[in-house]
């Protein structure tokens, strides 16, 4: 039906925890708040978290008064909606990035944290967030640093095929991408965002660091690194925070239904049923089922 790039989908995924809970990451989760918290505005009014997965970073945007709670996987947000509880502050939405259901100028927040790391189509995915924001919006992107120690390490001993210093996208594992900064910096410039702060982030993403030393010590040791982001970047994370030029607009809807578009012809003015959301312009019905709106499958 729809022609776009293949996605990386966490349905039915143990991966909050796995890799988070189980998989010794207490580390890499409290580096990244303190990153978050260097990034994000005091405040706002609305937030589209793309690839929120089990919600582990969605508390840390409590400065927006509401939060659109986006993943590919019903089952991650199932999850998330269990850690976060159903209220009007979250809005759960099962989207494909590259086909957002959201109408333009919409959210002055956006974050997308290890999600960009699943995407064959990049600039793609970024062109999709930047439409649906308004003027003056703050966008945090984290990546995948393909520039980083280890990897040039491993390039200069002959370890690793690929050259960490070129500016193409490298997948080492399938739909498993890592960037260069380079990259990334000329993809949002070109979007128009203006780069207002860069910092790296898990300094020291190593065994047996991470059993030696407790979390909290080593990720506040990695907080008094991060700004190093600003000069250059060397870490397997990066934490990029973007702005839009120009003055919010704050009247922002209401009603959830108002802030959708129907992604399948665009148009906006859709209606809220019991079961599904209806679009009058193609007649396309998008399921609406356990608190989550689904816009990925039309029903039949
Ligand atoms: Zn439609």
């Amino acid at each position: 039906m729809t022609n776009t790039p293949p996605v990386c989908n966490y349905e039915g995924s143990d991966y909050q925890q796995s890799f988070w809970e189980q998989g010794g990451r207490a580390y890499e989760d409290k580096a990244e708040a303190i990153a978050l918290k260097r990034m994000l505005p005091k405040s706002g009014k609305l937030m589209l978290e793309v690839g929120a997965g089990a919600g582990r970073n969605t508390p840390r945007y409590a400065g927006f008064e509401r939060i659109v709670v986006m993943d590919y996987s019903t089952t991650q947000l199932a999850q998330a909606q269990e850690r976060l509880g159903r209220s009007d502050k979250y809005i759960f939405v099962a989207a494909d990035v590259y086909r957002l259901p959201f109408r333009n100028g919409l959210f002055d927040g956006a974050t997308m944290i290890r999600v960009l790391h699943h995407m064959a189509d990049a600039p793609k995915a970024l062109a999709q967030i930047q439409s649906t924001l308004q003027p003056g919006a703050t966008f945090i992107l984290e990546f995948a640093n393909k520039l980083n120690l280890k990897a040039i390490l491993r390039y200069w001993l002959g370890k690793q095929a690929w050259s960490p210093f070129t500016l193409e996208p490298v997948e080492f594992v399938k739909l498993n991408f890592d960037f260069h900064p380079k990259a990334i910096r000329q993809w949002l410039g070109s979007l128009g965002f203006n780069l207002e702060k860069i910092l790296t982030v898990s300094h020291f993403r190593l065994g047996l660091l991470k059993r030696l030393i407790p979390s909290s010590l080593l990720a506040a040791v990695d907080g008094l690194f991060q700004p190093t982001g600003a000069l250059f970047q060397l870490t397997p994370s990066v934490f990029v925070k973007a702005v839009l030029p120009g003055d919010p607009n704050t009247d922002v809807p209401l009603n959830v239904i108002d802030l959708f578009k129907c992604p399948d012809c665009n148009s906006g003015g859709l209606q809220e049923k019991t079961d599904h959301v209806h679009c009058p312009s193609c007649k396309a019905k998008w399921p609406f089922k356990d608190g989550i709106y689904d816009f990925r499958d039309k029903m039949k």
